[in-house]
């Protein structure tokens, strides 16, 4: 009897030295691979002669106007899509949360500024400067001060002091969504007011993509004003909830060939119109800049000659989706080159060289990037 009553005593000293005296608490444990591990996405771009391809998304909002995110988030998010560079463009005087946030035009920038240096995105100062149309919203872009007391004056004559007070801040400048529904209905018209500030100097781009809608109008409008082209996301939710994820999902951006990974040479690369939209698996843009990433993005290895054939296998090393026709004699064929593979290509054992259009890479409204094969034998 007298051991037994040792017994309660041993087994609470096993039981406290379990639980307490190594630091292991039995009533908590912690399952780590429950939660979401931040990852990059590798998207594989080229670069073209003398340039480095910088990915970037140059439209999204945040609570510092009508979004639902905090401007970190976008970040956290640009870093997880792959992209390089990204603008918050809040509205300069829609602020549907004032009343229970307080804040000026500078600080979605502000607020997004460290973080963006922690993870190595270059983050633009910008602001959506937001009118009905004419003349629209624009996107000012590497703005000093986005606070301009001329913002709040609703005339619209107005419109043309705010345009020329970011000028001469440095500020580039971009008409966003010109074919939005909400603001040309049936139709997708340049205003005299955009012939206006663009004649002052105070337009450098437009969105040719915004969303999930394309505008070919934009491209022939920016191959014919010397206007930089821009596809954007626009994203007011998180990305997650506003886009499919599942699949192969590219978001939306605009691809900028730069001398530098830096500020000053993106702007110049705008200047310059040195930019190409991706969007929805299409690429828009110029000839010169769709011809040099089609040269570096495509490669082609002959395999075999038999019968008086000759098959070349055609690779596709990018995340760019590339539908060729064929527009040559020799071969009317089509050839699918999804992201990161490899097709066969057979033509007539004489056959030297092959012309195709790339059919979703656009160079005007109705027109699609041409090029010709030389065909080694
Ligand atoms: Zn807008
Ligand atoms: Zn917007």
């Amino acid at each position: 009897m007298k051991q037994q009553a040792w017994l309660p005593i041993a087994i609470a000293i096993i039981l406290f030295a379990n639980t307490e005296f190594k630091g292991q608490n039995l009533n908590r444990q912690v399952f780590p691979d429950m939660e979401l591990k931040s990852q990059r996405r590798l998207l594989e771009v080229p670069d073209i002669e003398g340039f480095i391809t910088l990915k970037g998304d140059f439209h999204m909002h945040t609570v510092f106007s009508d979004g639902s995110v905090w401007p970190e988030v976008r970040v956290e998010e640009a870093w997880q899509d792959g992209l390089d560079v990204i603008a918050i463009t809040d509205h300069d005087r829609y602020h549907p949360n004032k009343e229970y946030l307080k804040y000026d035009n500078n600080t979605h920038y502000n607020l997004a500024a460290e973080s963006a240096k922690n993870k190595g995105i270059l983050l633009i100062h910008a602001i959506e400067v937001t009118r009905k149309m004419p003349p629209g919203h624009f996107n000012a872009y590497f703005v000093k001060d986005a606070n301009l007391p001329e913002m709040e004056d609703t005339a619209a004559r107005a419109f043309l002091t705010v345009m020329e007070k970011l000028h001469e801040q440095g500020a580039v400048m971009i008409w966003n969504h010109p074919g939005w529904i909400a603001q040309q209905k049936d139709t997708v018209k340049w205003f005299p007011v955009h012939q206006y500030i663009l004649e002052k100097g105070w337009l450098q781009g437009i969105e040719v993509f915004n969303a999930n809608e394309w505008y070919p109008i934009g491209l022939q409008w920016a191959a014919e004003k010397k206007l930089a082209v821009f596809a954007n996301s626009d994203v007011h939710d998180p990305m997650r909830l506003a886009y499919d994820y599942s699949g192969n999902f590219i978001r939306p951006m605009t691809l900028v060939f730069v001398k530098a990974r830096s500020e000053e040479a993106i702007r110049q690369a705008i200047l310059d119109r040195l930019t190409v939209a991706w969007f929805n698996g299409t690429l828009a843009g110029t000839e010169e800049l769709l011809g040099q990433l089609f040269e570096k993005s495509v490669s082609i290895q002959k395999v075999e000659t038999a019968k008086g054939k000759t098959k070349y296998l055609v690779s596709n090393m990018t995340d760019f989706t590339i539908h060729c026709k064929g527009l040559s004699a020799d071969w009317t064929g089509k050839l699918e080159l999804t992201p990161r593979s490899a097709v066969t290509l057979i033509v007539p054992e004489s056959t030297s060289s092959v012309d195709l259009e790339v059919t979703n890479w656009h160079i005007g409204m109705k027109e699609n990037l041409q090029r010709r094969w030389n065909l080694s034998r």
